[in-house]
C-alpha cells in the first residue's frame, strides 16, 4: 500500500470526479492521502474532505498565496490557521515555505508567514509539509532557528547537501512526478542516494504530472490514481522492488505523522 504524502484533492481540476478518483486510488493501491488546502478560504472544504474520505490534512498557507500574482492573503490569516489547528486536530501543518521563483517574490512577507506558521507547528508539536522553491537555504535557517518535530520537504530540488541538512533537521524528502522523467538525473540521483528511511512518495496532484501522461511539464491532470505506477519507476530508480520501497515510504509516512 502507498500513501500519497502531498496532494491537492480540493483542487477545482477535481470537482468533476472526485469520489471516482478516490475510490479508484484506493482500489489502486493507495491507502491514504495528505491533502493540503494552502490557503484559509479553503480550510472548510478539506475539512469536508477530511470527514467525506478520511484524508490526512494539513491547514496552512502556501507561499503562492503570500506573495505574488495571486496573493490574496493578509496577516490576520496566521490567527485564522491556529485556531483551525486547535479546533481541528490536523495531521500536520502545510503547504507552507518560501517560493523565491514566482515574480514578485516579497521575501519579507513570505519569510513572516513561514515563521509564524512553523511556531504553531512547533506550538502543536507538528510535522510540516514544506514548500521549497529557489529557497533552500533560508528555509534551512528558518527550520534551525524555529525548532519543530520534522516533516516532508516536497518535491525536492536540493543538492545532495542540502537533503543532508534537511535530514538532519528531522525532514523526509518528497518525489514524485519529476523523478520518473530519465532527464531529471540530478533528482534521480538524489533518489537513489538518500537513505530509504527518509523518503517518501507524493503525487502534487493536479500537478506536477509524471513522464507517463507526457513530456515533462504538460499540463495534463496528475491524479492520486498515478501514485502507485509512479512508485514503481521511483522504486526502479532505487533499485528496490516496487513492494518494499512501498511499504518503506508508508511507514516513513506513519513514523513522521506520528500515526501509530
Ligand atoms: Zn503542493
Amino acid at each position: 500500500m502507498w500513501i500519497d504524502s502531498h496532494c491537492h484533492l480540493d483542487s477545482s481540476a477535481f470537482d468533476v470526479d472526485r469520489d471516482a478518483v478516490v475510490a479508484q486510488s484506493r482500489a489502486a493501491g493507495v491507502a491514504a492521502i495528505v491533502n493540503l488546502p494552502g490557503h484559509v478560504d479553503h480550510f472548510a472544504q478539506a475539512k469536508a474532505t477530511r470527514e467525506r474520505y478520511g484524508c490526512l490534512t494539513g491547514y496552512g498557507v502556501h507561499p503562492m498565496w503570500v506573495a505574488g500574482p495571486h496573493s490574496t492573503s493578509n496577516r490576520e490569516d496566521i490567527a485564522t490557521v491556529r485556531a483551525w489547528v486547535e479546533r481541528e486536530n490536523p495531521e500536520l501543518i502545510g503547504e507552507i515555505g518560501l517560493d523565491f521563483f514566482i515574480p514578485d517574490a516579497n521575501q519579507r512577507e513570505q519569510e513572516w508567514f513561514f515563521s509564524e506558521q512553523l511556531k504553531i507547528a512547533r506550538d502543536f508539536d507538528l510535522a510540516v509539509s514544506l514548500h521549497v522553491r529557489r529557497s533552500q537555504d533560508h528555509i534551512l535557517k528558518h527550520l534551525r532557528r524555529i525548532k519543530v518535530r520534522g516533516g516532508f520537504a516536497h518535491a525536492f530540488n536540493g543538492s545532495a547537501q542540502q537533503a543532508a541538512e534537511f535530514i538532519k533537521l528531522g525532514f523526509c524528502l518528497g518525489f514524485g512526478g519529476t523523478a520518473t522523467f530519465p532527464q531529471a538525473q540530478r533528482i534521480r540521483a538524489l533518489l537513489h542516494d538518500v537513505p530509504l528511511e527518509h523518503v517518501v512518495v507524493e503525487t502534487d496532484a493536479p500537478d506536477i504530472p509524471p513522464s507517463f501522461l507526457g513530456t515533462m511539464g504538460s499540463t495534463a491532470r496528475n491524479s492520486p490514481v498515478y501514485l502507485p505506477q509512479i512508485g514503481h519507476l521511483l522504486a526502479q530508480v532505487r533499485g528496490i522492488p516496487a513492494g518494499g520501497f512501498a511499504a518503506a515510504t508508508t511507514a516513513t509516512v506513519h513514523r513522521v505523522l506520528a500515526l501509530g
